[in-house]
This record gives C-alpha cells, sequence and structure tokens, in this order.
C-alpha cells in the first residue's frame, strides 16, 4: 500500500500487511513456529516466542487492529478475559483503589469483586451514566478509572465523555471494555481513553469460531503491558491469528449489516403490541440515544426487550424462534438469543438482578447479518402464534 492515509474499510483490508509481501502470498502465512532464531536481540520482550505474541503471525493482526482504532499500537491475547485481568494487574498493585461502572460483562464483575481485592486492590462501583457522586469515590490511592462503551444486556452507554475528562484532571489511567462497539463505531483511544480493551472473540472475528482478545493504547503502554503480558503467559495461537485476521477483513461489512438489522428488529418490537419494553441506543424514545449520538458513529447490533407475560412466556417464544441459535456469546454472522437471567446472570440473586436493572423475563438478541426480512418473520410467528 502506498503511504496515503486509508480509510476504515480499507484498512480492515490491508493495514498490518508486510512489505514486502511473504513469498507475495496474498494472505499473512500462518507461523507455526513456536521459536525464532537469535538476532542479536538485548531485551528479554524483544526475542521472537510464541508467548511473547511477537512472531509475523502476531505481529500483522496485532498492526491492524491498532490501526483500525487509531492507536500506535496493540497486542493480541489468548482471550478477552486475558486481556482486561492482564492489563488491571498491570496498572494496579497491592494498597491501589480503581472505579469502575457497576454493570460490566460477567467475568469482569467476577474478577473486580473477588479476584482484585484478593490481591489488596480496593474497588468501588460508580454509576458511568450519570457523574453525580464520582468525586466522592475518588481516593488517593484511585489509579485506575475502568467501564465498557455499551453495557450487557441493558445496551447502556455511559458518559463517555465525561470519564476521560475526570481521568485526566484526576490523573487516572482510563480503561474501556470497547467490544460491544467495535471500531465501526467507537474508537477510544482517538476519544482520549488510555487504553481499549476487546474480546475479538465477538465482533472483531465475527464467526463465533475462536477465542482471543486485544489491548490497544499508546507504544508505550502497550510495550509495558506486554512485558506484564509475556509473563502472565495469555498468548494467541499463530493459526488462531491468521483466523482472527480474517474475520476482521469483513468487520466493516458485516457491522453495517449487523446494525441495519438490529435498528430495524428494535423498530418492529417497538411497535409491537406484545413487547412491554425494548433496549436498543437506536431508538429516539431510548434514554441513552442522546449519548449514542453524541459518541458513537452507529448503535450497534445488541438489543434486548421485554414480551408481555411471564417468564414461560419468554422461554416459550424462545423455543419458538427458528433463526437464532439458542445460546450466550454474540458478535457473529449467525443471531444469537439468550435470557440472561438463566444464563449469563444466573449467579445473581433476585436482587441483584433488581440492582442491575435486569428483569428475569429479559430477552438478550445479538443481529446477526442474516435477511432483514426472514428474521423480522421469524419474529412475528414466535410472538403472535
Ligand atoms: C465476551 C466478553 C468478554 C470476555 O471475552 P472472552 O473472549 O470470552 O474471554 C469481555 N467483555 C465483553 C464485553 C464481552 O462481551
Amino acid at each position: 500500500m502506498s503511504k496515503r492515509k486509508m480509510n476504515f474499510d480499507t484498512k480492515v483490508i490491508h493495514a498490518g500487511q508486510p512489505h514486502p509481501r511473504i513469498e507475495g502470498a496474498v494472505n499473512v502465512p500462518i507461523f507455526q513456529s513456536s521459536t525464532f532464531e537469535y538476532k542479536g536481540q538485548k531485551n528479554y520482550d524483544d526475542l521472537v516466542y510464541v508467548r511473547l505474541n511477537n512472531t509475523p503471525s502476531h505481529k500483522s493482526v496485532s498492526d491492524k487492529i491498532a490501526q483500525l482504532e487509531g492507536a500506535e499500537k496493540a497486542v493480541v491475547t489468548s482471550s478477552g478475559m486475558s486481556a482486561i485481568t492482564t492489563t488491571l494487574l498491570h496498572f494496579l498493585n497491592a494498597g491501589d483503589h480503581i472505579l469502575a461502572h457497576k454493570n460490566l460483562y460477567g467475568g469482569t464483575a467476577h474478577f473486580m469483586k473477588h479476584g482484585l481485592p484478593s490481591y489488596g486492590i480496593e474497588v468501588d462501583l460508580i454509576d458511568a451514566r450519570n457523574t453525580e457522586n464520582w468525586e466522592e469515590k475518588l481516593k488517593d490511592n484511585t489509579k485506575v478509572i475502568y467501564v465498557e462503551t455499551m453495557t450487557n444486556p441493558l445496551v447502556e452507554v455511559v458518559e463517555l465523555e465525561a470519564i476521560v475528562n475526570f481521568a485526566k484532571s484526576n490523573n487516572l489511567i482510563s480503561i474501556i471494555d470497547n467490544t460491544f462497539a467495535s471500531p465501526v463505531i467507537f474508537c477510544p483511544i482517538k476519544f482520549g481513553f488510555d487504553i481499549s480493551l476487546h474480546s475479538a472473540t465477538k465482533y472483531l472475528n465475527g464467526h463465533s469460531d475462536l477465542a482471543a482478545g486485544a489491548i490497544i493504547g499508546t507504544e508505550k503502554n502497550i510495550k509495558a503491558i506486554s512485558s506484564t503480558l509475556n509473563h502472565l503467559g495469555g498468548s494467541l495461537d499463530p493459526n488462531t491469528c491468521y483466523l482472527l485476521d480474517r474475520g476482521i477483513k469483513t468487520l466493516s461489512v458485516r457491522m453495517e449489516r449487523q446494525c441495519f438489522n438490529a435498528l430495524k428488529i428494535a423498530e418492529f418490537l417497538n411497535d409491537h403490541s406484545g413487547v412491554e419494553s425494548v433496549n436498543y441506543p437506536g431508538l429516539i424514545s431510548n434514554p441513552n440515544h442522546d449519548r449514542a449520538k453524541r459518541f458513537l458513529c452507529g448503535y450497534g447490533a445488541m438489543l434486548s426487550f421485554i414480551l408481555k407475560g411471564s417468564e414461560q412466556t419468554a422461554n416459550d417464544f424462545i423455543n419458538k424462534l427458528e433463526i437464532p441459535v439458542h445460546t450466550w456469546s454474540l458478535g457473529g454472522v449467525e443471531s444469537l438469543v439468550v435470557r440472561p437471567a438463566q444464563t449469563t446472570h444466573s449467579n445473581f440473586t433476585d436482587e441483584e438482578l433488581l440492582q442491575a436493572g435486569i428483569d428475569r423475563r429479559l430477552i438478550r438478541y445479538s443481529v446477526g447479518i442474516e435477511s432483514i426480512e426472514d428474521l423480522i418473520e421469524d419474529f412475528k410467528f414466535a410472538i403472535d402464534d
């Protein structure tokens, strides 16, 4: 590629590719080699070794991800949770304090509640949608503020700009899990966050066929975090690097279709007499709509809703749907449907569910790239029947 600036849709294909191409190969070959010849490197972290996530297979896909988010550097990891726990353990030491949004991805929430405190790190939860009490939760030892671009399963958008400003004025490291948005609709580093994290298992890869993660930021931060990662060991297999790179090539076309389908489904549900409520930031009536419009370049492809009736009504509905697969996870080309209270949030007590605003009847839908006519027909059949 020339040195001219590439647009996002071009970068998903070409960014990070080696120059010259390796033996002319259109795709980056899979470097199925754990170790590479010594070339006089001075530092351990510069040796080329599969666990150090720095083989040519790792480098090309990491560079692509960094360029997609407009950042200096990125490193891929063995899973989203590996990216998250490694980054938190890198920045936080015993005696430090972190502020985190009260509704986080289940694995992250569990690590905040049980993992960090066991290492002597204090955790306080805030409502990142509303700046009211952030100041009073701040302590002398607060080091990090942690949020997600859009929350699970209520698809709420937090006060992203206020978080960045609060972090800057209080000298905190701002970390965001950007999985639900993907760089198609939000680029945290350009927006002012210090670190952006991904479960690349979801939209980045988009085919529900691998686990991977990514950590994105400045060259300095990513080099330092990589050094921690090198010893915690969350490395990505070279074959998975190749699959992830292949998945990312279709990220923009997938997201465009998924966001389009999601808005159509949300509008359909919103107008349906059998539906009690719909959570999708693309709906003008949604309380997150203004924030989504201000901060994001789209509304994403996750939505959740409650049907009029009981938990049994929700279960019957899910069983009648023919297209989406009944399972957790998200972000793939195929639509997926799940009841959080029954699965992803099944370890929540009734009181915790209430606090998190999750009705037991809530249904979450990860919208795929199928024909929108077929998806809506499927809904009509399953609600009306
Ligand atoms: C799935 C997910 C994770 C965890 O990612 P894994 O790849 O399953 O480890 C973290 N954050 C969010 C928002 C997710 O959806």
